[in-house]
């Protein structure tokens, strides 16, 4: 009888559990922006060494909440739906000389474009992570209304952890693309 007794304690703690009410989150994603900067060279080799050396020949920011502030529901000062507006800027960089460049010159720079694209949207891709975190802890914990700006700030710091954790992986997106194989003509 005495286990029945702890069993059905358990039992009903569990359910506090469950039913204790927290945050709703909505993420109302803004469209992605890309950007192009421009770089200039005949030779897509002279291109390649200017990209080469540098540590963002693509970036991306990414934020949690851009260009407006988060809303909020709340009851007694505890919040009960947040809303966020996260966004992703993607910078690439533009060979001004594309136009005049062989067919193969252009294939082989669309490809490189192609594979800074693909890092940079991994970067984006860890936005999405970390609002899942967010979203996780949210319904796991209990948030006031005093307390929405410092958590926002602390994922914001998460996400700046996963970015430079990624990056050291790629080595700045270095791994992931090849400057390699460049068509004679382009030399
Ligand atoms: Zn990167």
């Amino acid at each position: 009888m005495k286990k029945i007794k702890i069993i059905s304690a358990s039992f009903i703690m569990i359910i506090s559990t469950l039913t204790y009410t927290q945050v709703k989150l909505t993420a109302s994603w803004q469209s992605t922006e890309t950007n192009y900067y421009d770089i200039s060279g005949d030779k897509l080799s002279d291109i390649y060494n200017k990209l080469e050396g540098k540590l963002g020949s693509g970036t991306c920011e990414g934020f949690l909440n851009y260009g407006r502030d988060y809303n909020y529901k709340q009851n007694n000062n505890i919040i009960t739906e947040l809303t966020i507006y996260p966004k992703c800027i993607i910078t690439l960089p533009k060979w001004s000389n594309y136009s005049s460049a062989g067919q193969q010159c252009k294939s082989h720079f669309d490809k490189v474009v192609e594979a800074l694209k693909n890092h940079e949207n991994g970067h984006c891709k860890l936005v999405k992570k970390v609002i899942g975190d967010l979203e996780n802890y949210l319904k796991n914990n209990q948030v006031k209304t005093n307390e929405i700006s410092n958590l926002l700030n602390s994922y914001a710091e998460k996400l700046n952890d996963e970015y430079k954790s990624y990056d050291s992986q790629t080595d700045h997106g270095r791994k992931d693309v090849s400057f390699d194989n460049i068509p004679n003509e382009c030399k």
